[in-house]
C-alpha cells in the first residue's frame, strides 16, 4: 500500500533496462550468486576502460574544476566538438550551437522537454532505446512506433513511418548506430529519411552515441552531413567509445535549419541554464578524447576483442534450434528473434526471469525496447569470450528445456 504516489506523468513511463528482471538479479547476488550480466551497455566493468591519457588529464584539470561553468559547457570542449562536426562533415556548426550534458541521456531529455507539448507525436523506432520512449511520453506527447525490419538488416519501414506521418507529428527519433539491434543505415536510407523529415517539416533526432564502434565494412554517416532543409539535433558522448559512461559526459549539436528555430533553441537555453551546467570534471574529459588517440579502433578492428567477441557470440546464438540473429554492424547488442514455433513465449519478461533465475544470466526482454511481440531479447557482447560462451551456452541449455515444455 502505498499513502505517496508517483506524479501521473510518469502512468506511461517506463525503463524496463533497469527494471524488475535487474532487481531480482541484485537480490540473487545478495545471496551469493554470481551473474553473468549481459542486460547494459556499460564497458568500463567488463575491462573495456578509458584511455590513460583522458584520465591523466582530468585529473591534472580537478584543481580546475571546482566551480559551475558556462551552462552550455566549457568553451575549449565544445570547441573541440565543433572541430569534431568539422572533421566528420557536419556543416555551419559553432560552439554556440554545441550544449554539454550529463550523458547524452540529460541532453535527451532535454531536447524533448523544450520542444514537445501534449497531442505532439514523435515517431520512434520500433525496438527503440527505451529512454527516447520515456521521455517523450514525459514530456506530455505520445510516442508513436515505426517499425524496423529484421529481414532487412532491421532497416526502418519508409512504409511504415509514412503511414504514421499525422498533422502532430513533430519529431523523428533516429538511432544510428542502433541499439538494440546493432544495425548501420546506408546513404540511400537516410537520404530517405532526412526527406521525409523535409517535406513534414520534422525536428530529427539523431542519436549518434555509437558512431564510432563500427565493424567489417560499415561506415557512419552523421544524419547532420546530409543536405537538406532540416533542424537537425545531434546527440553523442564519451560513455560508449570512450569508455566512460559513469563520468556522465555527452554533448548536443544543433544543425542545419537554426535559423527557423530560434525560439526552440531559446527553450533549450532556459533547460541548459535551469541545471546550471553538467559536470565539470567530466567536460574536461572530451577535449582529450577527441583529439587524441581513438583506441576504439584497436578493439572493433581484425583482432580487437569487441569484433571477437560480436562474432563468438553471434555464431553460437545462431546454433541454438529456433534462435536466429542477424549481425550487428555497430554498437555492442544483439537483438535476436525466438522462432514462435518453436518457442510460444507469451511474456517475454517472465521468460527472462526464469532463465536469471535457473541460470544466473541476465538479458532483457524485447518488450523493454517498445518491440510488438513476445519473441527478442536483447544481448550485450561485453563480456570476455570465456564468459559470453558460458551465458550462452546455458541460455542453450534453458531453451531446449524451454522447447520441450
Ligand atoms: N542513446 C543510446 C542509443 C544509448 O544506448 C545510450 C546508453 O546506453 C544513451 C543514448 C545514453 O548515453 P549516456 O551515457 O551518454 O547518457
Amino acid at each position: 500500500m502505498s499513502f505517496y504516489h508517483k506524479s501521473k506523468k510518469l502512468n506511461n513511463v517506463c525503463y524496463d533496462i533497469r527494471g524488475p528482471v535487474l532487481e531480482r538479479a541484485n537480490e540473487l547476488e545478495e545471496e551469493g550468486y554470481r551473474i553473468l550480466k549481459l542486460n547494459i551497455g556499460n564497458p568500463a566493468p567488463f575491462g573495456f576502460n578509458a584511455p590513460d591519457e583522458i584520465i591523466q588529464d582530468v585529473i591534472r584539470m580537478l584543481p580546475d574544476s571546482e566551480g559551475y561553468s558556462d551552462s552550455k559547457g566549457l568553451y575549449s570542449a565544445r570547441k573541440a566538438v565543433m572541430q569534431e562536426c568539422q572533421k566528420i562533415g557536419i556543416p555551419g556548426v559553432e560552439v554556440g550551437d554545441i550544449y554539454l550534458g550529463n550523458g547524452a541521456s540529460e541532453l535527451i531529455s532535454m531536447a524533448t522537454q523544450a520542444l514537445l507539448n501534449q497531442g505532439d507525436e514523435v515517431l520512434i523506432p520500433a525496438p527503440d532505446y527505451p529512454l527516447w520512449t520515456a521521455v517523450v511520453s514525459l514530456s506530455g506527447a505520445t510516442p508513436v512506433h515505426y517499425l524496423c525490419q529484421e529481414e532487412q538488416n532491421w532497416e526502418p519501414s519508409i512504409d511504415d513511418i509514412l503511414s504514421k506521418i499525422t498533422p502532430n507529428t513533430k519529431a523523428i527519433v533516429i538511432i544510428n548506430p542502433n541499439n538494440p539491434t546493432g544495425a548501420v543505415y546506408s546513404r540511400e536510407l537516410l537520404e530517405q529519411l532526412v526527406a521525409i523529415a523535409e517535406e513534414h517539416n520534422l525536428v530529427v533526432f539523431a542519436d549518434e552515441i555509437y558512431s564510432k564502434i563500427l565493424y567489417d565494412e560499415a561506415v557512419h554517416i552523421p544524419i547532420g552531413s546530409l543536405k537538406a532543409d532540416i533542424l537537425c539535433l545531434t546527440f553523442n558522448g564519451l560513455s560508449k567509445a570512450y569508455r566512460l559512461a559513469g563520468f556522465r559526459s555527452g554533448w548536443l549539436i544543433v544543425s542545419g535549419a537554426k535559423d527557423r528555430a530560434t525560439d526552440y533553441i531559446e527553450g533549450l537555453n532556459i533547460l541548459s541554464s535551469m541545471r546550471l551546467c553538467a559536470n565539470v570534471p567530466a567536460q574536461h574529459a572530451i577535449q582529450t578524447a577527441l583529439g587524441g588517440y581513438q583506441s576504439i579502433n584497436e578493439l572493433i578492428l581484425p583482432g580487437g576483442r569487441l569484433l571477437e567477441q560480436r562474432d563468438l557470440a553471434h555464431k553460437m546464438l545462431n546454433e541454438i534450434p529456433g534462435l536466429s540473429c542477424t549481425k550487428p554492424e555497430g554498437a555492442i547488442y544483439m537483438f535476436p528473434r525466438l522462432d514462435p514455433e518453436v518457442y510460444p513465449i507469451k511474456d517475454d519478461e517472465k521468460m527472462i526471469l526464469e532463465l536469471l533465475n535457473q541460470e544466473r544470466i541476465l538479458l532483457v526482454p524485447g518488450s523493454g525496447f517498445n518491440w510488438p511481440d513476445a519473441d527478442h531479447f536483447r544481448l550485450v557482447f561485453l563480456p570476455n569470450k570465456l564468459d559470453l560462451a558460458d551465458a550462452i551456452e546455458r541460455l542453450g541449455n534453458f531453451l531446449a528445456r524451454y522447447r520441450k515444455q
